[in-house]
């Protein structure tokens, strides 16, 4: 007790200090000791020639300008100031990149910027690309990661907040096997527009099989990638998955290499499926046994690429370099082409459940599950670049009972899925028929929450009880709060 206390106290006073000084004497980071750590034992696995590089990067870290964000994983990114350093010709404001995942450092980067137009908001900036979400700014200008040696990774390119360029460096694999001569590998920036173009550029050649570009964390580069998941990625840990879980219960799970899984319980199979994946291209290069399927012969994967995986999952590739899959749906359970008729069928037939389905882009509902009246974990869509979000399911179920505008078989050449675009997804809050609320007073929760994070381009919509209302990853509480029976609101539900 005694402990906790003087804890507090220490630090209503720290707090205290920090407000009178000025900026140049406030205190060094919290996180110091935790990146020193991490930084003398990555040191101990850098080429000798990489050394100093390192030393200087370490030298430039301003431990007075640090922030700790969430990412939509459930990794943490510590971003802290770096002083000029050379040998990032055109990009400014350096920024190092820590990624805390269950409270250890276990990757790192460099991010900078080429801004067209001033901006103080580099953080946010990052999230967004980190993230691979709209960075909601109308910035102008390009955004670079790097790696510990200042090696371009990837970068995004902006013209008032909408992305125009994405770049990657990727190995060349053009007719050697897996691009490699004698061990070596030429890495090439290659650059996606969205009318389709792509350009390609040899940036420099490898001799290490490519492990030491893409290693971002202190993971051992061994492993051959021949059998397993490679030897230098076994980790011990891994999932803990809850026990006595209940039906559609979820659980999410980042490992070091910044793979993430995230799983939900079907309690008819009794078993967790898999129902979304992020694979770091490390990740598809040390795992090449698993993931053949991502791993692409040159130029590789282009932004916005889709890829047909195992476990039910569709890839699509993202501008943050990753691979994003999704489960697939099953085909919708209903479906409306008056979504007011379809909006009040749900409601006033599902008293004891969960009602979950989508407004598609021409107006219309689909319903594409029913959840126990606690909720759970619904079908998710996935977003192309071309803009449009879609609800994918495979073709062998048949296809849907209407048409639907902007609907596309995937793939062209040889479909086997159903796309239907979507804008919004709604859910039915059955518990306020006896709760004696109108189901969307209460904070938003975690499920709901979750599920609006990883969909940020689509409106989310509740029907409760006389009342509906919209939410979204950022606000902890509804907003958009209509009154009145769904006959006399569901207009407003697009
Ligand atoms: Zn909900």
């Amino acid at each position: 007790m005694n402990k906790v206390i003087s804890y507090g106290l220490f630090l209503s006073v720290a707090l205290l200090v920090s407000c009178v000084k000025e900026d140049d004497i406030s205190a060094d980071t919290i996180y110091k000791n935790e990146i020193l750590d991490y930084i003398s034992a990555y040191k101990e696995i850098v080429p000798s020639d990489q050394i100093e590089k390192i030393g200087e990067f370490v030298n430039s870290i301003d431990f007075k300008r640090v922030n700790i964000y969430q990412l939509r994983t459930t990794e943490r990114v510590i971003i802290a100031d770096l002083k000029t350093m050379n040998g990032f010709s055109e990009s400014k404001n350096l920024k190092a990149l820590f990624f805390v995942n269950q409270g250890k450092i276990v990757r790192s980067g460099i991010a900078g910027f080429a801004s067209k137009t001033p901006t103080n908001e580099h953080d946010k900036l990052i999230l967004s690309v980190l993230n691979a979400t709209s960075p909601k700014l109308s910035y102008s200008g390009k955004i670079s990661l790097f790696n510990l040696y200042r090696e371009l990774i990837l970068f995004n390119s902006f013209e008032n907040g909408v992305l125009d360029a994405v770049g990657f460096t990727r190995q060349q694999k053009s007719g050697k096997k897996n691009g490699r001569t004698d061990s070596c590998t030429d890495w090439y920036l290659v650059t996606y527009y969205p009318n389709g173009n792509v350009t390609s550029q040899y940036v420099f050649t490898t001799c290490d099989n490519g492990c030491q570009f893409y290693r971002m964390g202190r993971t051992n580069c061994g492993g051959g990638g021949s059998s397993g998941g490679g030897a230098g990625y076994a980790e011990s840990g891994g999932p803990i998955l809850p026990v006595n879980p209940i039906n559609g219960a979820t659980y999410e799970y980042t490992d070091k290499n910044g793979e993430y899984t995230k799983y939900q319980y079907d309690a008819a199979s009794a078993i967790w499926k898999i129902v979304e994946k992020i694979l770091p291209a490390a990740v598809v290069v040390a795992k090449r046994d698993e993931y053949p399927f991502l791993d692409l012969d040159w130029p590789g994967a282009y932004h916005g690429q889709i890829v047909l995986g195992t476990y039910k999952m569709i890839y699509i590739f993202g501008s943050d370099g990753n691979w994003h899959g999704v489960e697939l749906g099953d085909k919708p359970i209903s479906e409306y082409s008056n979504k007011c008729q379809g909006l009040q069928d749900i409601w006033n037939n599902n008293p004891n459940n969960e009602m979950y389905g989508y407004i598609t882009s021409d107006g219309k509902l689909i319903v594409t599950n029913r959840l126990p009246v606690s909720g759970g974990a619904a079908f998710g869509t996935f977003k192309h670049p071309n803009g449009t979000t879609y609800y994918p399911y495979p073709m062998s179920q048949s296809a849907p009972s209407q048409s639907y505008s902007g609907m596309i078989q995937y793939p062209a050449s040889n479909p086997t899925h159903y796309l239907i675009p979507v804008v919004a997804s709604v859910h039915t809050h059955s518990p306020c028929r006896s709760d004696g609320t109108n189901g969307v007073s209460h904070a938003v929760g975690p499920d709901d929450n979750t599920f609006a994070t990883s969909h940020p381009e689509l409106r989310h919509w509740i029907i409760g009880c006389e009342a509906i209302a919209q939410f979204d990853g950022i606000n902890s509480s509804f907003f958009n709060v209509q009154y009145g029976n769904v006959s006399s609101t569901c207009n407003s539900i697009n």
